[in-house]
């Protein structure tokens, strides 16, 4: 039987979402069996231009990135988004929020000019995108799930649960209730409330809800004495993309 043929590639990211991958799959021999990896410069030295399902980990962050991203997408029927950097920008769409210049200068000096970088973009704002594995860095036992459910030519989905209630159902106290802050009530759950499990509230690295209630949340910081600006720099670790978004809708 012929395997299918599988490909990771790296954009703008720090890598972890592909070491996850590795370290997953060594606990998952079996999926190693099931597919052949044709590509994945952080594992093989093999560079195949064939495959059926490409993963991509990182963001679209220069004119060059885009022509790339087109030719894969132009050959493998799958694409799946690794990542909240590709997801939907990630940590790296922090550098949106200031002067392009300046963030260049900062990072480069005077080599600043030798740079093409451009203001940051999640990888579906360039090419579709059939499926999108979340988080920072991803969950491995939700990866080795999701190739899984693509082997049985079933697409994953993004769970659209609110972190609260996976969080109420783990029990656990309010961050809120204990003088902190949290983005709970506007993101994406399916990580079991990972953070607020521990006492510390989530920064939403697995996204926002397709409809999140900011005035609701809003009025919720009110009612613990807080306002956005109080949680600016927890609202835009990960979300800085989604929420300038939102900010253009009108949201
Ligand atoms: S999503 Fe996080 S772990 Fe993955 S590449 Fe981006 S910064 Fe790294
Ligand atoms: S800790 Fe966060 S996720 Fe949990 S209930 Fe409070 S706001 Fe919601
Ligand atoms: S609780 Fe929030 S920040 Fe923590 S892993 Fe889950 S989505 Fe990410």
């Amino acid at each position: 039987m012929t395997r299918p043929k599988v490909a990771f590639f790296d954009f703008t990211g720090c890598e972890g979402c592909q070491l996850t991958v590795v370290d997953s799959l060594q606990t998952h021999l079996d999926l190693l069996e099931a597919v052949e990896i044709v590509n994945f410069r952080e594992a093989i030295s093999r560079r195949d231009d064939d495959y059926q399902i490409a993963f991509i980990e990182g963001s679209c962050s220069r004119p060059a990135d885009e022509e790339r991203l087109r030719g894969i997408r132009e050959q493998a029927a799958l694409v799946v988004a690794l990542g909240a950097c590709a997801h939907m920008g990630g940590v790296n769409a922090i550098r949106n929020r200031q002067p392009l210049q300046d963030v260049r200068e900062y990072v480069y000096g005077e080599r600043a000019g030798w740079y093409d970088t451009y203001p940051v973009r999640p990888i579906g704002e360039v090419i579709d995108v059939d499926a999108i594995i979340p988080g920072c860095p991803i969950d491995g036992e939700e990866f080795i799930a999701a190739v899984k459910m693509m082997l049985q030519g079933r697409m994953p989905e993004l769970p659209e649960m609110p972190m609260c209630v996976e969080c109420k159902m783990s029990e656990n106290i309010c961050v809120f209730t204990q003088g902190g802050a949290c983005l709970g009530p506007v993101v994406r759950g399916g990580c079991d409330s990972r953070c607020p499990s521990v006492g510390v509230g989530c920064e939403g690295c697995r996204g926002l809800l397709e409809e999140p209630n900011m005035p609701g949340y809003v009025e919720m910081l009110a009612q613990h004495g807080l306002t956005p600006t109080d949680i600016e720099h927890r609202m835009t670790l990960f979300l800085s993309h989604p929420l300038a978004q939102l900010e253009r809708e009108g949201s």
